[in-house]
């Protein structure tokens, strides 16, 4: 009995040939320089094309920067359309590398589902900690390991965040909050020589193309007198290098911080609308 009667009798076949099985099979790949473009060495992308000695393979975009010509062979050539390759390259699926995502994204996709992916990760920006996990994930470990106070907000409406000063003179602990659609933002300081800054940004992991947020901050002592309000629009940050150090800063004067050596709470007004 041939091998695959034998398999065939063992698996209950009846002898005809099966189709193979849906299950995902496990691919390696030792070369992965064969999914890229020659020339430009992007991933290969529809319609993709070959030069006279086959051994080239191109993206349509250079194809259409080296006419009659392959650049490797130094030959005049014919390019011609490569459909075989095509499949290949439209049936090829890779798994998005982000934790939680369950995506099966086509290989020469793969960096556009990576820059609107809604489980991209963000960082804990705290010192010596290295956890990153997408936003609601962050959300929950900067509650239960980092023990920060977070509050849910709702947008276009004030509220207050405390913040809170220790007798050691120790930078106050960030506050966490939650925007009502879930957008998290963290408020955290720093130490200006004039008195204290204090900053707002908003966590998302695609910085660039995420939402806008106008910040309104005011703050004002009845025992002093002093007042202050200040606008500014939130800046987007993953914290993959910690609390950005190019934040718009609300400053407190030292004349409204409590004194050194006590410890006290300042209570900061704060509102949030989307843009
Ligand atoms: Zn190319
Ligand atoms: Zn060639
Ligand atoms: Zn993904
Ligand atoms: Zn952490």
């Amino acid at each position: 009995m041939g091998k695959r009667q034998e398999r065939e009798k063992d698996e209950g076949g009846d002898g005809k040939r099966r189709k193979v099985a849906a299950a995902a099979p496990v691919f390696t790949m030792d070369d992965l320089d064969i999914l890229h473009c020659a020339v430009c060495c992007d991933p290969l992308r529809p319609p993709i094309s070959q030069c006279s000695t086959g051994r080239h393979t191109i993206c349509s975009s250079c194809q259409d920067k080296l006419p009659g010509k392959c650049c490797y062979c130094c030959e005049t050539t014919v390019y011609s359309r490569c459909r075989g390759i095509e499949n290949m390259i439209e049936s090829l699926k890779v798994a998005c590398p982000n934790n939680g995502c369950t995506a099966r994204i086509k290989y020469y996709q793969k960096e556009e589902h990576e820059e609107v992916c809604p489980q991209a990760p963000c960082f804990c920006p705290i010192a010596d900690c290295s956890f990153s996990g997408p936003t609601a994930t962050l959300l929950e470990h900067f509650s239960s390991k980092d023990k920060l106070d977070s509050t849910k907000v709702s947008y276009n409406k004030g509220f207050g965040i405390l913040i809170s000063f220790n007798v050691n003179g120790d930078l106050p602990e960030p506050t966490i909050l939650v925007g009502e659609d879930g957008y998290l933002f963290i408020v955290y300081m720093k130490t200006e020589s004039l008195g204290l800054g204090i900053a707002v940004c908003c966590v998302q992991p695609h910085i660039t193309t995420g939402s806008k947020f106008k910040c309104n901050l005011s703050l004002s002592s009845a025992e002093t007198g002093y007042s202050q309000a200040t606008e500014f629009h939130t800046r987007n940050t993953n914290l993959y290098d910690g609390f950005p150090d190019d934040c718009f800063l609300f400053l407190v004067p030292k004349a409204m911080l409590p004194g050194a050596g006590t410890s006290d709470t300042v209570l900061v007004s704060m509102e949030l609308t989307p843009q």
